[in-house]
């Protein structure tokens, strides 16, 4: 069946308080999804308020991405409802702009405990929750295909492709299905605190000439766990108007205008 929509399916959306995060929540009930969003507040943010008329559902349940206990309580939980998992989104993460000679190891520490072990321990804790034809969505950046300045941030982006492709290897043969996407600049709290210096050397590189929604993120993210990519897994999406296709090339070609 040709067709976007997720009735009947249980998916999980990590860090969605806000931002993308949210986006993908109401979203993903647009779609007739059943959404358990979680964040790190202990009641359901304002930004997850979905109409009554929508297709799905949307519960909340607090969650630090980087508490293993805290994974295996909301699989516990998800068990006692006899729900299965269809989809996982680890859209949780946290930036760090130290550069590379001043960083530390426990900035280091701190951006991977959320970006890159926060997704492995929610694939560890959901995939024996997953029947055949789920799919998990890791949310990179174009930070993890480029030498973005911030270096911590930077090493955790790369390292949670590492993760993706090997969860894509190791799960395929259950049929679940990993992919990640990379936004490009895209208007949410956590770019409102950037430098107009970042914002506007971002906006130089990036062929469609603005920054994206965060609709624009979720859109794709709904794609990847629905049937209609049900032979793609391991894939990189970059979600960044063309900023990461060029390689570098764009202020050459803008150059010689
Ligand atoms: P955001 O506005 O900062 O939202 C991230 C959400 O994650 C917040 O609600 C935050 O809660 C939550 N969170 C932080 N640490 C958490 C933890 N340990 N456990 C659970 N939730 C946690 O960020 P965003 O811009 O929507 O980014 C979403 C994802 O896209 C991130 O992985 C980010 O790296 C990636 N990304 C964003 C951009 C961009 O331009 N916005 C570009 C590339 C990639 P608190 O607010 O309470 O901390």
């Amino acid at each position: 069946m040709v067709s976007l929509q997720l009735d009947g399916r249980t998916v999980v959306v990590t860090g969605a308080g806000q931002g993308q995060g949210a986006a993908e929540a109401r979203m993903l009930v647009e779609a007739g999804a059943r959404v358990i969003a979680t964040d790190l507040a202990l009641t359901m943010p304002a930004e997850l308020a979905v109409s009554s008329s929508s297709a799905g559902a949307l519960v909340y349940r607090q969650l630090d991405v980087s508490d293993a206990s805290g994974w295996s309580e909301l699989a516990s939980w998800i068990e006692s409802h006899g729900w299965q998992v269809d989809g996982l989104v680890n859209n949780a993460g946290i930036t760090q702009r130290s550069r590379l000679l001043d960083a530390s190891v426990a900035d280091l520490q701190r951006v991977y405990e959320v970006n890159v072990a926060g997704s492995l321990l929610g694939i560890q804790a959901l995939a024996p929750l997953m029947g055949s034809a789920a799919s998990i969505v890791n949310v990179g950046s174009v930070a993890g295909l480029t030498a973005h300045y911030p270096v911590a941030y930077t090493a955790s982006k790369w390292a949670l492709r590492g993760l993706s492709q090997v969860a894509a290897m190791e799960l395929g043969p259950r049929g679940i299905r990993i992919n990640t996407v990379h936004p490009g600049f895209i208007e949410t709290p956590m770019t409102a605190s950037a430098k107009p210096e970042f914002r506007q050397a971002t906006l130089a590189e990036t062929p469609l000439g603005r920054t994206g929604s965060v609709e624009e993120v979720a859109g794709v993210v709904l794609f990847l766990l629905s049937p209609l990519s049900s032979f793609v897994t391991g894939a990189e999406i970059p979600v960044d108007g063309g900023q990461s296709g060029h390689g570098g090339a764009k202020s050459v070609s803008d150059a010689m205008r």
